[in-house]
């Protein structure tokens, strides 16, 4: 199994006119994207779908589809969802299959309909198992019964922000930390477990971070 999968960049998964159709997102992703979509100025709308899932509803474009350039303006951080697109996967069950809504997929439905192992899956699929793994990872260990909390934050100054970040890193377990490409300043520290929210705002509450806000996630049961 040789050929690799090949983004068109058609509109086709940017577009859906039936709300089952949209992306699916994890908690954290579901705060994420609603602080940078406020941040952005859009207006979003999110539906749970219960055990910690959410559905970003749209009809027509994502609000953060670029029509003229026809790219996610969020490329390095839309959801996993999104970045395992074509692939996808039954949370319940584990099913992997392929959307037909790709052209690439329906071009090359009779080639990677026969028999594939995960690792021919793996290899077509090179940077979309990356997602698909990490989707799995995240369901099945890291939100396993603890809570996150996820924290958000402002700033024009990279070294306060750096200062910031590693100052919950030594009281706190650091999961994720992500400096977004779209919101200039914006940063978002997943940590795992609850902080205490005095001790988290007094790392916070400074002239230099214009805005902040401290989430806690639950964990999926
Ligand atoms: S987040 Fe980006 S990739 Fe995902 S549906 Fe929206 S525009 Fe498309
Ligand atoms: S539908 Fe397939 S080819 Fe089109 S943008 Fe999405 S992943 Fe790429």
């Amino acid at each position: 199994m040789s050929s690799r999968f090949t983004c068109y960049r058609c509109v086709h998964c940017c577009f859906f006119s039936e709300e089952k159709e949209s992306p699916v997102l994890l908690w954290h992703e579901m705060l994420y994207l609603s602080r940078l979509g406020e941040l952005l100025g859009l207006k979003l709308d999110f539906k749970s779908l219960g055990q910690g899932f959410y559905r970003l509803v749209f009809n027509g474009f994502c609000p953060f589809y670029d029509v003229s350039n026809r790219a996610c303006r969020i490329q390095r951080e839309k959801p996993l969802a999104c970045k395992m697109f074509p692939l996808l996967v039954s949370i319940s069950s584990l099913e992997l299959t392929v959307s037909l809504i790709c052209p690439w997929v329906r071009e090359n439905f009779t080639k990677i309909s026969k028999g594939m192992t995960l690792e021919d899956i793996e290899e077509v699929f090179h940077e979309e198992f990356k997602a698909l793994r990490e989707v799995v990872e995240w369901v099945y260990v890291v939100s396993k019964n603890t809570s996150k909390t996820a924290i958000y934050f402002t700033t024009y100054y990279k070294d306060l922000a750096q200062d910031v970040i590693n100052k919950f890193k030594e009281k706190y377990e650091v999961i994720k930390i992500a400096e977004s490409s779209v919101v200039d300043g914006f940063y978002y520290v997943l940590i795992e477990g609850e902080v205490d929210v005095n001790d988290a705002e007094s790392m916070l509450k400074r002239d230099e971070i214009t805005w902040y806000k401290i989430e806690k996630v639950p964990p999926i049961t």
